[in-house]
């Protein structure tokens, strides 16, 4: 058997290999160490052959899962290892074989799943100059490609990895030179990597499966035939399924293919500022858009508004036929209500199909799928009030598949059992043999009745009872007082304090019927729920198009919920290039402010005399904020919410871009100033005039000349009509920057109004027109509590800057300003060089500094 151990385990290799025992599923040598310590189970030791007992340890069959899903939660991989022939009948060693392996992105347990969120396994191939990645999940049915250039500043393929967070990445081998990539990224996703053989992504072998897949000419094969590189990430991943599920997927039976032009592109930092489904501080759904949006009632809702809010639309007709959906909800309480009332029954289909597929869906899970179609029919039955295009179009598609939820009703009894092996599933009358069986069983225990009365007539004793355990079966109970009655036919099997046990020949044959009889219900109910379920399967995409739907009406109608109690408008979405929100607010900002109201400000941004606005004004006073409203408005109208705002007009935007504070790519080895300057060059090179740019005080991280002048050429380029010329916000603390208004046309100058009065500062969070050079930092610094003492001075010294001469050279700057002579250079960089304390510098710090001597020099 270890041999047969050894084998299996030598090509599962990467794996942690479960090997059924009987009723346990064994693990030997380091599998053993590993898994005792990670499942926190007892270690044994096993004789095989070797000098030393080989480490084992070991799980009960039944609670199998729960293991298999806590090894893959951590990243393990685990191949079952089932027993392929009944032990009893087997001659030699049992018949044993890997029925699957599952992975963290292949997993389709419970338990390792959660309800609002896809498991994607993605696949990724990539060289040199391009890239292609395949989506896949399991568990839902979901598969999909994109493909984009490889360039590792633009970070293209990294922000299509962190916008779908994969539990599971596999590239093809020679992309191991791209492991900094990855590297970066695992530290703000967490999955499992691994490298697969270039030769699993030839062409030609990618078609194929392709085509096998989904077939000739399909839409799903013409639309991954259409990059070679989505291609060759479907047919990869096509093929390391079939080489860990080892059944065939039916729930993935079509794919579909974006590109850049499909949806907004957000970078990776960006959605992370805008906190579009996560929030910067605990990664957590509450605090985040997706948080405020979500009042969906299904599973299937919140995963695909998880997937509307990483994916806002282009297309304004496509936007505008969901708004206009969603608007139907709003004015159609009734409907949407009757509506609401009804997902609400719906459970997660997607997740139930796919156990069907997997085999491991039990009779329970096919009753919670025919309540589910109940409810459906309810749907159905509201749709046919539905109006708008996109609804109506829904509501002719939805079926509530009446044939399958007879089939499942008229087989299943309500509240089926777990198990499917033992009986007590299936309805009286659904299979007219299994009742007749059912009945020897009933009639059974009629004739032991029977048999008891006769036996007490004829010995004479009045509590004879006839009973049944497992050991003996049925047998014959007489008290000790009235064993000598007993006659010569009792055979005697068991004494106690104050009884005798018997049987007789004639309760053995009862015995052996009613037994017999009882295991032909358990394998007639198991067979017939097979028939049920396999019924289902037969039905795969046509159940599976339905969750889609329901999907989609949970989604709209969750917007109108939203937007009614939260006072949101529809916005007009158009492909101008105007941006034009009145009384906008931030929806998650304006949630979370709990001792003063929300103010709401305007918002007119185009490409023509409104391209760019500088926004001056003190910190705190509300910058950052209006900033980002206007672009997580801008995400809400693209993909079909509406907005908090009393009017708006969205003209489509094809790309996001922010630059905000980047505290935590420390972490990632790169000094802040870094990190900004890759942000900066990044927007710089890739956004075009549609484009909507936030931008948070750029050049902070360097010195105030340097900083000035990198902003001030920043604003020159973005602004720039010819260049590029994007809708830009761009707060700063550089009030230099205000004089551009009258140098470039487009260029606005707003602040944020503050209210003085004596030391003290009121913030009035209304966007004004003008800027202000005013940054109240030291009033700032007081209302935050800094000690009274350190204000004061803090005063006297910027009378005393204000006064001298520093302040006619931090006024007069120019674009060119900050040429210094070598001997400046020199006396700065020795300034600087004698200033350092070595002992308390840290190694980021030093490259910092290091950076700015460069800078300098
Ligand atoms: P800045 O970027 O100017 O430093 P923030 O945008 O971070 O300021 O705003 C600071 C705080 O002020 C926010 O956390 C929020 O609580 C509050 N705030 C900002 N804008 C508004 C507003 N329009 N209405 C009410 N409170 C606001």
């Amino acid at each position: 058997m270890m041999k047969q151990y050894l084998q299996v385990k030598e090509q599962y290799k990467d794996c942690l290999l479960f090997f059924r025992l009987g009723d346990f599923y064994e693990m030997f040598f380091d599998d053993a160490l590993i898994a005792s310590k990670v499942l926190e189970l007892t270690l044994t030791g096993r004789n095989c052959g070797q000098e030393e007992k080989a480490p084992m340890c070991g799980v009960p069959y039944h609670s199998v899962q729960s293991y298999i899903a806590r090894l893959v939660k951590q990243g393990y991989k685990v191949a079952i290892c089932e027993q392929m022939e009944d032990p009893a009948l087997a001659k030699d060693i049992v018949k044993r074989d890997v029925v699957r392996v599952v992975t963290p992105g292949t997993a389709n347990l419970d338990m390792a799943l959660s309800d609002s969120t896809n498991n994607f396994l993605a696949c990724i191939y990539t060289d040199d100059e391009n890239f292609g990645i395949c989506f896949a999940d399991v568990s839902t049915g979901d598969f999909f490609a994109t493909y984009g250039r490889q360039d590792i500043a633009e970070g293209k393929m990294a922000n299509v990895i962190a916008c779908y967070k994969p539990t599971e990445i596999i590239v093809n081998q020679s992309a191991l030179k791209f492991e900094r990539i990855f590297a970066n990224l695992k530290k703000r996703c967490d999955f499992y990597l691994s490298y697969v053989p270039d030769e699993d992504f030839e062409l030609a072998d990618c078609e194929n499966r392709v085509r096998e897949k989904f077939g000739a000419y399909s839409e799903s094969e013409q639309a991954l035939g259409e990059n070679k590189y989505a291609l060759r990430a479907a047919g990869g991943a096509l093929k390391y399924l079939d080489d860990t599920q080892k059944v065939s997927l039916s729930n993935i039976s079509n794919a579909s293919v974006y590109n850049s032009s499909s949806f907004v592109e957000i970078d990776l930092s960006s959605r992370r500022n805008l906190e579009l489904t996560e929030t910067m501080r605990d990664k957590g759904k509450k605090g985040s858009l997706l948080g405020i949006l979500d009042k969906t009632s299904t599973s299937m809702g919140a995963r695909l508004l998880r997937k509307w809010i990483e994916q806002p639309l282009i297309n304004s007709d496509e936007i505008n036929m969901r708004l206009d959906a969603v608007e139907f909800f709003v004015k159609n309480i009734a409907v949407r209500s009757e509506a609401v009332k009804a997902l609400g029954g719906i459970g997660d289909i997607e997740r139930i199909m796919s156990k069907v597929v997997y085999g491991s869906v039990n009779a329970r899970e096919l009753v919670a799928l025919k309540n589910s179609l109940l409810f459906l029919s309810e749907i159905k039955q509201v749709s046919k009030d539905f109006e708008t295009p996109y609804l109506t179009r829904i509501a002719e598609s939805l079926d509530a598949a009446t044939d399958l939820y007879k089939l499942i009703n008229s087989a299943f009894v309500d509240d089926p059992p777990l198990t499917v092996r033992e009986g007590g599933m299936i309805k009286p009358g659904f299979d007219p043999e299994l009742d007749k069986i059912k009945d020897t069983v009933k009639n059974g225990a009629r004739i032991i009745a029977e048999i008891e009365a006769r036996e007490r007539e004829a010995t004479g004793v009045k509590n004879l009872k006839i009973s049944y355990n497992r050991v003996f079966g049925y047998y014959i109970e007489i008290t000790k007082s009235n064993i000598d009655k007993a006659p010569d036919r009792y055979i005697r099997k068991q004494t106690l304090t104050n009884c005798e046990r018997y049987i007789t020949e004639e309760l053995k044959d009862v015995e052996n019927t009613i037994l017999g009889a009882n295991e032909r219900v358990t394998a007639i109910e198991y067979d017939d729920f097979c028939a049920v379920r396999d019924a289902v399967s037969r039905n795969m995409d046509r159940i599976l198009l339905q969750a889609k739907l329901v999907a989609v009406i949970d989604v709209l109608s969750s917007f109108a919920l939203v937007a009614e109690s939260n006072g949101y408008v529809k916005p007009a979405v158009d492909d101008s290039d105007v941006i034009d929100i009145k009384n906008g607010r931030h929806p998650i900002v304006e949630k979370f402010l709990t001792d003063s109201l929300f103010v709401p400000n305007d918002t007119y941004l185009d490409t023509d005399k409104n391209r760019f606005a500088i926004i001056t004004g003190p910190n705190m006073a509300g910058k950052s904020t209006y900033m980002r409203q206007t672009a997580v408005i801008a995400v809400m109208a693209q993909i079909g919410s509406f907005v908090p705002a009393s009017e708006c007009r969205i003209g489509v935007v094809d790309k996001i871009f922010t630059r905000v504070g980047a505290s935590d790519d420390l972490a990632a080895g790169q000094s802040t100033f870094m990190v900004e300057m890759n942000e900066v060059a990044n927007i710089l090179n890739n956004s075009t005039k549609k484009s909507l740019l936030i931008l948070d005080e750029i050049g902070r991280g360097t010195s105030t000349f340097d900083g000035l002048s990198i902003a001030w050429a920043v604003v020159e380029y973005l602004s720039d009509k010819n260049l590029i010329g994007a809708k830009s916000l761009f707060a700063t603390h550089y009030h230099e920057l205000i004089a551009l208004e009258d140098e470039i046309d487009g260029v606005n100058n707003y602040s944020i109004a503050v209210k003085k009065h004596g030391d003290d500062i009121t913030f009035l969070r209304k966007i004004v027109k003008g800027g202000t050079d005013d940054s109240f930092g030291i009033e700032v610094a007081h209302l935050a509590g800094v000690p009274k003492k350190v204000v004061s001075r803090a005063k006297e010294i910027l009378a005393n800057i204000e006064k001298g001469e520093f302040s006619h050279e931090h006024k007069s700057i120019s674009y060119d300003a900050g040429k210094t002579s070598s001997e400046e250079i020199s006396n700065k960089v020795i300034g600087m060089i004698k200033n350092y304390d070595i002992s308390t510098l840290t190694p980021i710090e030093a490259l910092n500094e290091i950076y700015k001597l460069q800078k300098i020099v």
